[in-house]
């Protein structure tokens, strides 16, 4: 049973806590047992039940709760770097959609890849996720679009959590985008959505939540209601891209559908901010990608006024945020959307946990919780966010083992 000393600071980040409530302590010890937290507090008052378990320093480290990333498309095949010039040089998405580029041009390369290929590739992300302090993820489908293709994309989920010890959270995002083959029919995509490859996942328990796409282009929220009332029926918690372009009313129709979270938000309404408060819907915020499309930021004040929890997550993905860094994620959201940096801590562990219905598992250092926590090199969490540096964080521990 490990007591890790020599913490500088700590940070509990309690989940009923306020918006800026991230439960300092200074000086302080840390017990686990079995990979779970069973004491923590100032070292000062460190039960003498402890005095003979083996001693770990933190080396003089910020401690933190172990970041939760809770909106990624880990899985691809290929990557969009043309689209990326091709884009800053003017050329808008839909016209790089049309030359055959966009989601469906991963959709393509994730089709033809083989299960062991992706594998690869979703290990090497992960691996650079846990380096910046990840140890619990979302991991969405939704370019594969096949009930073949789509299954293939969770089981490299389920291989990757089993190999490396990651808390991975499976979605399945079937109705991310209509696929070419059903270019004319979308009813009849739907269809196999609903009718095939939601039970099918459901069957084989390859995912916890269903997610999709509702923005002109995508699908529309009377499309997405009949995606939600099968996933409610196959026991999978709705989730929504929404508002992310324009106010289409998805943050009202997260809350409506009893959606766990509504993620993008750039153009929530007032109506849907005050929907998503009675429901208690999360919002999820995902400032890269408001970066790399040069969007307008989530409204985080009106969100949290009107007592809406707003996580923070990378949206980690081939076109609108191909950068897999969640700490990075958290600064822009200080800078974008006007978020302290405690506010941003707890959304990216307490709030981000909230996000994927585990709260009382993950995002917080409290007895009970696993032992999954990060040591970072300042003296505090609004240092670390102050003077951002892509090397802060020196250690991730998951369950109570260094990775
Ligand atoms: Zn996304």
């Amino acid at each position: 049973m490990p007591v890790l000393i020599d913490i500088a600071r700590l940070a509990t980040c309690p989940p009923d806590g306020g918006p800026d409530d991230i439960g300092e302590v200074e000086d302080a010890a840390l017990v686990w047992r079995d990979g779970v937290i069973e004491w923590v507090g100032r070292r000062l008052d460190l039960p003498t039940r402890y005095a003979d378990e083996p001693r770990q320093s933190a080396e003089g480290a910020l401690v933190l709760p172990g970041l939760v990333d809770c909106h990624t498309h880990l899985c691809f095949a290929g990557d969009r770097a043309d689209e990326f010039t091709e884009r800053l040089r003017g050329t808008p998405y839909l016209e790089v959609a049309k030359r055959g580029g966009g989601i469906l041009k991963t959709v393509r390369h994730t089709r033809a890849a083989r299960e062991d290929e992706l594998l690869a590739l979703a290990q090497e992300r992960l691996d650079r996720m846990i380096r910046r302090g990840v140890t619990t993820a979302e991991v969405k489908s939704g370019y594969g679009l096949s009930p073949e293709a789509e299954l293939k994309q969770l089981r490299v989920y389920r291989q990757l959590a089993a190999e490396t010890g990651v808390r991975l959270i499976p979605t399945v995002l079937a109705a991310h985008a209509v696929p070419p083959e059903f270019a004319g029919d979308r009813a009849a995509y739907l269809g196999v959505v609903c009718g095939e490859i939601l039970p099918a996942v459901a069957r084989e328990g390859l995912a916890r939540f269903s997610d999709a796409f509702v923005e002109s282009g995508a699908f529309t929220p009377d499309e997405a209601r009949r995606v939600f009332e099968v996933s409610r029926q196959l026991g999978l918690t709705p989730k929504l891209h929404a508002d992310q372009l324009s106010d289409t009313g998805g943050g009202a129709l997260a809350a409506d559908v009893g959606a766990i979270s509504a993620d993008h938000l750039e153009f929530v309404s007032e109506r849907s901010i005050r929907a998503m408060a009675a429901a208690g819907t999360v919002a999820v915020s995902l400032p890269l990608a408001t970066l790399v499309l040069d969007t307008p930021p989530l409204p985080a004040q009106a969100l949290r006024e009107a007592g809406v929890p707003v996580a923070v997550a990378t949206d980690f993905n081939p076109g609108s945020a191909p950068v897999c860094d969640l700490p990075l994620a958290m600064w822009a959201a200080c800078v974008r959307q006007r978020m302290t940096p405690a506010q941003v801590l707890r959304g990216a562990t307490t709030v981000a946990a909230r996000a994927l219905g585990i709260q009382d598992e993950v995002g917080s250092l409290l007895p009970g919780y696993a032992a999954d926590w990060i040591g970072v090199d300042r003296r505090s969490a609004e240092a670390w966010m102050y003077d951002f540096a892509p090397d802060a964080v020196t250690q991730t521990v998951v369950a109570g083992d260094a990775r």
